[in-house]
């Protein structure tokens, strides 16, 4: 069933608590990069501008000591907050108690206040409260709102206090519109693509992408493969790879999955070569037929892209997930470029790439816009394409069922 979103969801007068996802780099008080609490303004704004006041928090890092408390505090992000909002953001420098209670009180209309780092409450005597979803701090956090949003997708697919805690403990919830918009273009692509849907899959491993591979053989109509983990299905086809990325326990799986995917999976047909993991060595192309023993292959080579954008074409639906090759390596990253520019020259197509590598290349090389959606989740995007459910979103109301009653569905 389809889940709330913020559009649903009354927040006039209301105390809204707004989970998102701040969780940026920061270093010494510095922050490096603001594109996530960028990315939460829609949802921040929207709840501001009717009516709502905003209770907003987040994770960020691993907090394991009391000295990871200095270098782990949000008060940067909530002063950058501000500035991006153009209004003040009142700083509670706690995540429980007396002072947040009342400064969530004193909140009037179109007013935001931001409380600590969520996962300092993994510091308690009694275990790790948020990151183990504690049922008392869930229930105290839903008892400070009226109504909740979960706008931090990379974290969904974890239950942890601050999203399916208070979720369960509280009647009215939505996703944001930055949740919004992964359900929408990761579910929408896997569940209801629009024919013919070619899955792309690459990055290093295959024993990190089982569940990946799986669900989008079942699904989509194409599978190519490139990256690290091609070449334990090379090595399955019973090809020398030399001393490229292999998985000696995944070649059985590989077989099979060779098997079953029949003319469907799509392997490269070259690979770039190299003796050693380095961009400053002598490096070139040849046949996935003919690697040397010495030979590592960092990259799918020129043919096996003309191959791939072939496959490519008429696509209506693209996801993707895993670089081509070594892109941080500028030797080895023509095979992910390659790819991207196919991607690029797709006409009317739904194109989503997700996976922390796989965002992160689209974005590097340069491609972030070609895109429909780039799914920074990670873990979450993940997750999502292996068709397990978010416990984050599962916890969020269901849109209403057009009964009239009142109660959760
Ligand atoms: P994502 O984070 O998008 O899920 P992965 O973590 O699975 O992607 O894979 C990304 C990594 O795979 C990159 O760091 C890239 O350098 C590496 N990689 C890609 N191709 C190869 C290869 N042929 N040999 C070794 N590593 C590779
Ligand atoms: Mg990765």
């Amino acid at each position: 069933m389809a889940k709330k979103t913020l559009h649903d969801l009354e927040v006039a007068g209301k105390k809204v608590l707004v989970r998102v996802d701040f969780n940026v780099p920061i270093k010494e008080g510095v922050i490096k990069d603001d594109n996530r609490i960028k990315a939460a303004l829609p949802t921040l704004k929207y709840i501001l501008e009717n009516g709502g006041k905003v209770i907003a928090f987040s994770h960020l890092g691993k907090v394991k000591t009391e000295e990871d408390k200095v270098s782990k505090t949000l008060a940067p992000v909530a002063k950058r907050l501000e500035e991006l909002l153009g209004k003040p953001v009142k700083f509670i420098p706690q995540t429980r108690g007396a002072e947040l209670e009342a400064a969530v009180n004193e909140l009037k209309t179109g007013e935001i206040l931001m409380f600590e780092n969520t996962r300092f409450e993994d510091l308690s005597p009694e275990g790790k409260k948020e990151s183990k979803n504690d049922p008392e701090l869930g229930k105290y956090w839903a008892s400070l709102g009226d109504v909740y949003v979960n706008d931090a997708f990379g974290t969904a697919h974890r239950a942890h206090a601050s999203n399916v805690g208070i979720a369960s403990n509280i009647e009215n919830s939505a996703v944001g519109f930055l949740v919004e918009k992964e359900l929408k273009f990761i579910g929408g692509a896997v569940d209801e693509p629009k024919r013919p849907f070619v899955a792309i899959l690459g990055g290093a491993k295959v024993s990190d992408k089982i569940g990946v591979i799986e669900n989008l053989l079942d699904k989509a109509d194409k599978v190519i493969i490139g990256g690290g983990m091609m070449f334990t299905f090379l090595k399955a086809l019973g090809k020398n790879t030399g001393k490229s990325l292999l998985e000696e326990d995944k070649l059985e799986l590989a077989k099979s999955i060779l098997e079953k995917a029949g003319n469907k999976l799509i392997l490269p047909v070259d690979t770039v070569v190299a003796k050693e993991f380095k961009n400053d060595v002598d490096f070139k192309v040849v046949s996935v037929d003919d690697l040397a023993d010495d030979d590592m292959g960092l990259d799918i080579g020129p043919d096996s892209v003309k191959l791939f954008a072939k496959e490519l074409e008429g696509a209506k639906t693209v996801v993707w997930n895993g670089p081509m090759g070594v892109f941080e390596m500028s030797n080895y990253a023509k095979g992910t470029i390659g790819v991207c520019e196919a991607i690029a020259h797709l006409s009317d197509a739904i194109t989503v790439i997700g996976g922390g590598d796989s965002a992160a290349a689209a974005i590097q090389l340069g491609y972030a816009d070609k895109f429909s959606h780039i799914s920074t989740g990670g873990g979450a995007s993940l997750e999502y394409l292996e068709g397990k459910v978010l416990p984050g979103v599962a916890a969020i109301a269901d849109k209403s069922c057009g009964c009239g009653c009142s109660h959760k569905h």
